[in-house]
């Protein structure tokens, strides 16, 4: 046996099926790009057609009318079940699917290939992305509007193309790290049971064979989001391209327990206040704000106090003034018209529950964090991953009521949908739960970890508050 084969054996894969479909996927790059093309192809026509169509009757359905069609895949399917697949198979369909992705890697092999600047390595733009996006989308109603879906994903890929072509060669750097969703799929894809891994023993083992000539170097892989390949321990960047599959002997995809990066976080990802922002005040606050407005009879009391306010202190102007469709809704043939009272009110409500959420659920972590010993950042931080699984299934079921609006529209019933609803919350919470308790066991057992869960559990009951308010409560 050559000393090749025996140093390929010694770092065996533990999943070889896994690791032959890396390389396969690997060897078959041809398809993939006709996939990523295919999409891009299918997302232009539906981003683009249906903004330049008459808007529909209320009559319309989604298979007589191309603009309730867009409306349904792009919000009742594209995005729900996007979310569902990092939880899944981590950010592969950042690697595979993802237009805005291969367009901008298209427009960065031909661009100007500027190196990345520093103000676009800032750790901040995932969490201000995502708000930015989050907000501006409840501002269009661009659920509603193909115009504000253009303005919005059109906006973004345009973006997208444009940093392409500037900056990188051949590479991603807008979505490694300016997309506004780069931030949220970051997040959810460490849930995920499936990622490329590199066994450093293994790549010393392939350095040190190609040293003494008994392995072949090859040339690095071109890997679009720019991972420093030795250090491949986290799904968080990686797009699962599969280019590097077989590197070194070393990169292979493989499994894990689901959500194991949350227990033992990368030692090469330190606590990070940005990314404790953005599940904490983004997914799990205005997230949530966003799909709360629109069902809350809190919010239309508000707006008419505010307004009986205004005009009992001659203040008109923020009842009668309007603007263009592309800053806040505005279609009167429609009948959906917002003043500025309308667009102040839905930015403070949005933003109030992120306030209110963010501020209950860092004061039940805190209380877990102190139980467990003397105050502890990095520890608060590592506790908020236990949250993880109900942030990312609180965009699903917000998302999903579009689904089941435009469904309903069609004339299905769907009584039972909110049986699914309280049981994906709850078996989303056993998860949640026993996250927590794999974490806690990081830093304490016995009582003192018990104790500490109950932290975890007000936590989880403030999320499920919200989500009960919004299906059952209002
Ligand atoms: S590390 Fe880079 S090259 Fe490898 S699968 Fe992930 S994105 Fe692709």
């Amino acid at each position: 046996m050559g000393a090749c084969q025996t140093a390929t054996l010694k770092h065996a894969p533990r999943y070889p099926r896994l690791a032959a479909l890396g390389h396969g996927l690997q060897h078959h790059r041809k398809a993939i790009q006709i996939i990523q093309w295919t999409v891009v192809g299918f997302y232009a026509v539906l981003l683009l057609v249906p903004a330049w169509l008459p808007l529909p009757g209320h009559q319309a359905h989604i298979l007589s009318n191309l603009t309730v069609f867009a409306a349904f895949v792009f919000w009742g399917i594209w995005w729900p079940f996007v979310l569902v697949s990092m939880v899944l198979f981590g950010r592969l369909w950042c690697g595979v699917f993802c237009p805005e992705g291969s367009l901008s890697e298209a427009a960065s092999r031909v661009g100007l290939g500027r190196p990345i600047p520093r103000w676009m390595r800032w750790k901040g733009w995932p969490f201000v992305a995502f708000l930015g996006t989050t907000l501006y989308g409840q501002m269009a109603s661009v659920y509603q509007y193909p115009t504000g879906a253009l303005v919005v994903l059109g906006g973004s890929t345009v973006a997208a193309v444009a940093v392409g072509l500037v900056y990188g060669k051949g590479k991603r750097v807008w979505c490694r790290h300016l997309c506004p969703v780069n931030g949220v799929f970051a997040l959810l894809a460490k849930l995920a049971p499936l990622h490329y891994h590199t066994d450093k023993a293994a790549w010393e083992d392939f350095n040190r064979r190609a040293r003494q000539g008994e392995a072949v170097r090859h040339a690095a892989p071109d890997c679009a989001p720019l991972i420093p390949l030795k250090q491949l321990d986290s799904t968080s960047d990686c797009h699962m391209c599969s280019r590097c599959s077989g590197y070194k002997d070393a990169i292979q995809l493989q499994a894990r327990k689901p959500g194991s990066e949350l227990i033992t976080p990368s030692r090469d990802r330190p606590a990070s206040a940005w990314e404790f922002a953005l599940l904490i005040f983004g997914l799990l606050g205005i997230a949530i704000g966003a799909f709360h407005w629109t069902a809350s009879p809190w919010f239309v009391q508000l707006k008419q106090l505010s307004a009986v306010w205004l005009v009992n202190h001659g203040w008109l102007w923020p009842l009668e003034t309007t603007a263009p469709w592309w800053i806040l809704t505005n279609y009167p043939a429609q009948n959906d018209v917002f003043n500025l009272l309308d667009g102040a009110l839905l930015i403070g409500y949005i933003f109030a529950t992120g306030l209110v959420m963010a501020t209950l659920l860092s004061l039940a972590l805190a209380l877990a964090n102190r139980i467990l010993g003397a105050w502890s950042w990095a520890r608060l931080w590592h506790l908020s991953y236990a949250l993880l699984p109900l942030g990312g299934l609180g965009v699903f079921l917000g998302l999903s009521t579009i689904t089941v609006t435009l469904l309903r529209g069609d004339g299905l019933r769907m009584l039972w949908v909110n049986d699914a609803r309280a049981a994906l919350l709850i078996a989303t919470s056993a998860w949640c739960l026993s996250l927590g308790w794999k974490i806690l066991g990081q830093y304490a057992m016995g009582l003192r970890r018990l104790l500490a869960l109950g932290g975890v559990v007000l936590a989880i009951g403030v999320v499920l508050l919200a989500w009960w308010l919004m299906f059952w409560g209002w």
